[in-house]
């Protein structure tokens, strides 16, 4: 089954919004293992509808459309299928309620407007949409699926997940399983080198590196008849990436670093208070993301100024003043400080340029230093070189401390690469 899928909506061709629905549907086809070979840009207009529709028809047995359900006169998108299908479009009583009970716990009244959402193509299949006003719809004719989703994604989203996949898979007679294993203190490089033959050697499970911010996932994606078969594909597979690299491993699926680090403090019995100069308070945030962080993770101080490093932490002013904030006597006393300031087993400090301006030849932009305290050891702090603007090297920062403290943890070298 060969894919093609049709963003409508002329703000997308004025660039007033980015097309982030094309993104998402590309990347769940490619988890389904669905082929997509073209993706259309199309705006509000009848003719040019129409016209994509049908390239698309001629070209692809899956047709995936977003925008363009609502209830406004730009909204067309039911009425082309409808006419390039030739299914006109009727007014539908399982679809009509669900708009008009939409309106109702709402306590508005339902318009005729409103309504003409409730009109789909004869012999479609509705798809229903709790998180807004149009039903999506399924239209199966002349052996070409056609889907279409409201513009909004967390509207789309959901309607993809709930309703067109479990059809599409239904359809299949296959089943696609998918196992993340997600790693840090390895670059993507690194990782594709170590795992070159694994990569390669794979077709069913697909082997894909995915990039993110200083982590990697890799993707073992595999397809059969049940979800058994499909998981007894990729057992062996996972097994040889490990062997690989499994040191690197820190987690599976949708774990994150900020809960497995958890899981780690909370496994020891440990507690945790951080010190943030340039990420203000983005560590933190990460950290208190999950639940129940409060087990271990009792808080911490975002010493921006010198004078509260000094204050609030004990950063001796000899140091500021010798080696500056940013350096790493500054990140050792900072952690150490904030540690002594709280009674935390282990104290993470962050002191860094993130830009755009303050950099020098000798400490430019990206210049990183991440402190770490733990008791019973003499504090330690690391250097790094990060790129990009000033979001990224915070966002950076704030991750290559929770994999360093993630290296600590586990009792392996923090080593800033
Ligand atoms: P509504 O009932 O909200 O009008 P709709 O199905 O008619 O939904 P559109 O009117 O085409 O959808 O778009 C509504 C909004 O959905 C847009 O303003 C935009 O915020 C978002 N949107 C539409 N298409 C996309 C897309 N391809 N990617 C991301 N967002 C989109
Ligand atoms: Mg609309």
């Amino acid at each position: 089954m060969r894919a093609e899928i049709l963003s409508i909506g002329t703000e997308l061709l004025l660039g007033q919004i980015t097309d982030t629905n094309a993104v998402y549907l590309s990347q769940r086809l490619a988890e389904l293992g669905i082929p997509l070979f073209f993706r259309d840009t199309v705006g509000d207009n009848h003719q040019r509808l129409r016209d994509t529709l049908r390239l698309a028809k001629s070209r692809a047995e899956l047709i995936i459309c977003t925008g363009g359900l609502g209830p406004t006169q730009d909204d067309i998108t039911a009425e082309d299928i409808a006419a390039v299908f030739d299914a006109p479009l009727e007014m539908r009583e399982d679809a009509r309620v669900v708009v008009e009970a939409f309106f109702r716990a709402r306590g508005r009244e339902v318009t005729e407007k409103q309504l003409k959402q409730a009109m789909l193509p004869k012999g479609a299949i509705v798809l229903p949409n709790p998180n807004g006003t149009a039903p999506g719809f399924i239209l199966e004719k002349d052996g070409v699926i056609a889907v279409a989703m409201p513009g909004p994604p967390h509207e789309m989203e959901p309607m993809w997940r709930d309703g067109v996949t479990p059809y599409l898979r239904a359809r299949s007679g296959y089943t696609i399983v998918s196992r993340t294993l997600r790693f840090c203190g390895i670059g993507e490089a690194a990782l594709e080198t170590l795992l070159e033959d694994v990569i390669n050697a794979q077709t069913n499970p697909t082997v894909a590196p995915y990039a993110k911010l200083a982590e990697v996932h890799i993707r073992v994606t595999a397809r059969a008849s049940s979800k058994d078969e499909a998981a007894a594909l990729i057992t062996p597979v996972e097994a040889a990436i490990r062997e690989r690299a499994g040191q690197y491993v820190y987690g599976t699926d949708e774990q994150t670093l900020e809960e497995v680090v958890g899981l780690l403090m909370r496994e020891r019995g440990l507690t945790l208070a951080v010190a943030e100069s340039c990420t203000g308070g983005g560590l933190g945030a990460r950290l208190t993301n999950i639940p129940g962080s409060s087990d271990y993770f009792l808080g911490g101080v975002i010493s921006y100024s010198n004078e509260l490093k000094m204050t609030l932490l004990g950063v001796p002013k000899a140091t500021l003043v010798a080696h500056g904030a940013v350096s790493e006597p500054t990140a050792r006393a900072m952690a150490a400080g904030v540690t002594a300031a709280t009674g935390a087993d282990v104290g993470v400090s962050i002191t860094g340029i993130a830009g755009p301006g303050g950099g020098t030849a000798e400490k430019p932009v990206g210049l990183v230093y991440i402190g770490l305290a733990q008791k019973g050891q003499e504090p330690r702090a690391y250097r790094y070189t990060m790129f990009g603007n000033r979001t990224a090297i915070r966002q950076r920062a704030a991750q290559e401390a929770l994999v360093m403290l993630h290296h600590a943890l586990t009792g392996q070298e923090v080593s800033p690469w």
